[in-house]
């Protein structure tokens, strides 16, 4: 559909997105959605039960914009416990709608018109766009396959006198990196010497492989004062649709996040926040987190096992739900193309990672595939995978026909 002619410019240039074209050609096609980054299994017992618990107690109206106190409180005791930092919750946690809504908020708080934040490419898609809407710019610093290593000094000379913040994902969507120490203290350098935010999204914080440990960027020496950080429990959770979020950082911060938030959604689904209160009360006593990882790492293999029978080989991944297969030799122009035949001719859909770049061009040449999800929903994939090899050969042989 047309977006109507009176839409204000700096909407205009967004239109739909290609996660909205895979989705619909997924369904199109009746393929096996692989592409969007949800689970398609169900949450924990445990958080169900408090959501149902906390409407049959009918908290039905509005949370304290902030956050309830409650889900403040687990967070404030979940940073104490894993990342050894005592957090205040009245002061230092603000509850959203979701790492979406965080990270609007947090952009529209430190990004002003003509301003510069700073990001490693590729990048989840809403960060771009929400720079757009601050009136200000997205400065990419490339990260580079098959590491995802950045070249420092690209990292350096991206800041300058209009840079007001750092955008971090670690772990990263799309491409699994998880940021080392060393890195991370390189990043820490730089905004401390341009006395800029970081804005550290770490949503995928839970879930790392092979004994990758992720570091909070503020926990490291000096950036506590400067860096936003943010969570969602519907990656933690497995309950993207819950839609709860939160930052967690130092008090000036949150009051600049918070006078954006308010007036974004004002406060975040009451019954939702409290049932993720109990999900973070709980999950260290039952071994959630433990269980989250286990069965993630799992589901990794099982589809790395698929796309390998397909002759896709896939990148090393050491967190967040994604794999990326290299599709350099496959014949493709570009991913889009190859994201289009896979969804099409073999009813598997994925993303074409090129999305998540300024300029698409600059991507590499690989697909991004999603295993949170059930092994049958896997099964299904690695099926249709199976057929991969030979369709492409009749593919590459017809187009070598004259
Ligand atoms: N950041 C990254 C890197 C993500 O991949 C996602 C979800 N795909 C989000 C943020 C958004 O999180 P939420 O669902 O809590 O809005």
């Amino acid at each position: 559909m047309e977006m109507d002619g009176h839409a204000a410019a700096r909407v205009r240039g967004f239109g739909t997105s290609v996660f909205t074209e895979m989705s619909r050609l997924a369904v199109a096609h009746g393929a096996v959605n692989l592409g969007q980054g949800f689970p398609d299994f169900a949450g924990p017992d445990f958080v169900k039960e408090a959501a149902k618990q906390a409407i049959d107690a009918d908290l039905n109206q509005y949370a304290p914009s902030h956050g309830t106190p409650r889900l403040r409180r687990a967070i404030a005791e979940t940073w104490a416990r894993d990342y050894g930092h005592e957090v205040d919750p009245d002061r230092e946690i603000t509850v959203t709608s979701g790492g979406t809504e965080t990270i609007f908020d947090a952009i529209q708080a430190f990004l002003g018109p003509g301003d510069e934040v700073v990001a490693f490419e590729p990048f989840y898609d809403s960060y771009l766009p929400s720079a757009v809407l601050a009136g200000g710019a997205l400065r990419p610093v490339t990260l580079r396959p098959p590491d995802w290593s950045f070249d420092p000094d690209e990292l350096a000379a991206a800041f300058g006198p209009r840079t007001r913040a750092l955008l971090l994902n670690t772990p990263h969507n799309p491409t699994g990196k998880v940021f080392t120490r060393s890195e991370l203290d390189q990043i820490a350098r730089l905004c401390r010497a341009h006395d800029v935010v970081a804005i550290s999204d770490e949503v995928y914080e839970r879930i790392t492989f092979d004994g990758a440990e992720h570091i909070p960027l503020a926990t490291l020496p000096g950036m506590w004062e400067r860096t936003l950080t943010i969570g969602s429990t519907g990656k933690t959770f497995s309950m993207t649709g819950w839609k709860v979020g939160y930052a967690v950082g130092a008090a000036g911060l949150n009051v600049a996040l918070r006078a954006v938030h308010q007036f974004v959604t004002f406060a975040t689904s009451t019954p939702f926040q409290e049932a993720m209160a109990t999900g973070m009360e709980l999950a260290p006593r039952l071994g959630y987190y433990d269980r989250l990882r286990a069965e993630y790492t799992a589901r990794r293999d099982r589809l790395r096992d698929a796309l390998a029978a397909g002759g896709l080989r896939t990148l090393p991944v050491h967190g967040s739900y994604f794999l990326l297969a290299d599709i350099a030799e496959l014949g493709f122009p570009d991913d889009v193309s190859f994201c289009r035949f896979l969804t099409t001719e073999i009813g598997v859909a994925a993303i074409p990672p090129s999305a998540f770049y300024v300029d698409p061009a600059r991507a590499p040449l690989l697909a991004r595939f999603c295993f949170a999800k059930r092994d049958d929903t896997l099964q299904q994939a690695a099926a249709r995978l199976a057929h991969l090899p030979e369709r492409l050969a009749s593919r590459g042989a017809g187009a070598a026909a004259p």
